[in-house]
């Protein structure tokens, strides 16, 4: 086994003050949103701000249905279902194997529940129970990350990430330091990244529904409409769960608290908030802002996965006919970019897709209070924030070519704007 080697690389996230403080900030920011969707002004602007009474931090349940969920999804993912793909090629020109099952595992977790459902379980408990389960989550994101750091130490150079071995504890700890950790064949990250989480968030969504369903007697149109985009949004990252295998977080990303938090905290408790905010303040929607409304999540929707799609195959297979006839540019790497198609149009179309997709999910929640719109909000940042490191690692890869690409094409995600 070869030593790990320390490197300088350039920090992201604010450096080290960044992974002091996010750590710190962003937990309370989870509590701290989900107290603020049950407020009459649900205001992310409140003081004092409503967390919420220790009392309501922690309950044992909370722990059972935590440790159960992960527990049935990490079976679900050693279940023979599915094929296997394999990754891109590693440093030590190998490739790792990955069970493409996360679709089926969606579709029997969410009979499972619509099952108990059936029996008569209360599901719509889960409003009460967000913010114990957001807490042990929480605990358990720090728990898995200080495992991971401490295990990146018993590994060879060739299985740190690139930028996460700079010999400051602190960063390393919060960028990630093992690329892809994995116990035996089972790979931590990418099980974290599209499973428990993600998975979660749907099942949250739906008792919330279910919430809205005791006090009011049905679903408000408001909720069926975000409950089904984010099925959209879920059910197909999982239906094209191999193309995660190509981006940034598998590739380049270490597995520290900053996946592990996302995955397992952020993502599950923050993205349903819409749905939790109209359990509080419920919405009358027309039938006609309805359809603007899906008519922008179609267009959204049809961005995202059609430019997605576009880059995944011409990856995979440059001579495909959907693609052969696209514009490109060669690159010193043997590599081609595209340059017309949805990558001639603005240089991350799919990011483009996806910010109005998050749009459609806050308009169903009307115009008079922020804190639905929080997720746009929020995204917009995430998105401009990813698309620069992105590029940052672009131009490290393809140089000259990359500079041209960007003068073919000038604009980073808003045609015309951005
Ligand atoms: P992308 O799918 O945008 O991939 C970026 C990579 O694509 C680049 O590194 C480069 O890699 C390749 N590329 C860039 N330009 C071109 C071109 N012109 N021709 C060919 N290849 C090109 O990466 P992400 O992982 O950021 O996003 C994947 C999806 O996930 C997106 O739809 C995004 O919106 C979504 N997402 C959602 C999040 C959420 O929380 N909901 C969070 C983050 C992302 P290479 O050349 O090496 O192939």
């Amino acid at each position: 086994m070869k030593p790990a080697a320390k490197h300088t690389t350039e920090r992201e996230f604010g450096g080290t003050l960044g992974a002091v403080c996010i750590p710190v900030f962003l937990p309370l920011t989870v509590l701290f949103l989900i107290g603020a969707s049950r407020t009459p002004s649900a205001s992310p602007f409140q003081w004092p701000p409503p967390f919420p009474l220790v009392q309501h931090l922690w309950d044992p349940l909370a722990l059972v249905l935590l440790l159960g969920w992960i527990g049935l999804h990490a079976l679900l993912y050693l279940l023979p279902l599915g094929k296997m793909s394999e990754g891109l090629e590693l440093k030590n020109k190998t490739r790792l194997k990955y069970p493409i099952n996360g679709f089926h595992a969606m579709c029997i977790s969410v009979a499972l529940v619509l099952l108990l459902l059936k029996l008569g379980a209360p599901l719509g408990r889960l409003f009460e129970l967000m913010q114990p389960l957001a807490v042990c989550a929480i605990v358990l994101s720090f728990l898995l990350s200080i495992c991971l750091y401490a295990r990146s130490f018993s590994v060879s150079s060739d299985a740190l990430a690139p930028g996460g071995n700079t010999g400051n504890h602190l960063y390393d700890f919060f960028i990630g330091r093992e690329l892809n950790p994995r116990i035996q064949d089972f790979d931590l990250k990418y099980f974290c990244e599209l499973r428990p989480g993600l998975i979660g968030w749907v099942v949250i969504n739906l008792g919330l529904l279910m919430k809205e369903v005791e006090l009011q007697g049905s679903p408000s149109l408001a909720m069926i409409l975000v409950n089904g985009f984010q099925l959209l949004y879920v059910g197909d990252a999982l239906w094209n769960e191999e193309a995660v295998l190509s981006t940034m977080d598998i590739v380049h990303d270490g597995f520290g608290f900053m996946l592990v938090f996302g995955d397992l905290v952020w993502v599950p408790f923050t993205y349903s908030l819409q749905a939790a905010f109209l359990v509080v303040h419920p919405q009358s929607l027309s039938l006609f802002g309805a359809a603007v409304i899906v008519a922008l999540n179609g267009i959204g929707y049809y961005i995202f996965r059609s430019s997605n799609s576009q880059k995944n195959q011409f990856r995979r297979n440059p001579n495909h006919p959907n693609v052969a006839k696209l514009k490109t540019i060669p690159t010193a790497s043997g590599k081609k970019l595209l340059v017309s198609g949805w990558w001639g149009f603005v240089r991350h179309p799919n990011y483009l897709g996806d910010l109005l997709m998050a749009l459609a999910w806050s308009l169903p929640c009307g115009f008079s209070n922020l804190l639905p719109y929080f997720y746009v909000i929020y995204f917009t940042i995430l998105l401009i924030h990813r698309e620069a490191r992105d590029e940052t690692q672009c131009k490290l890869k393809y140089g000259a070519s990359w500079d041209s690409y960007c003068k073919q094409v000038p604009y980073r995600i808003f045609p015309f704007i951005y």
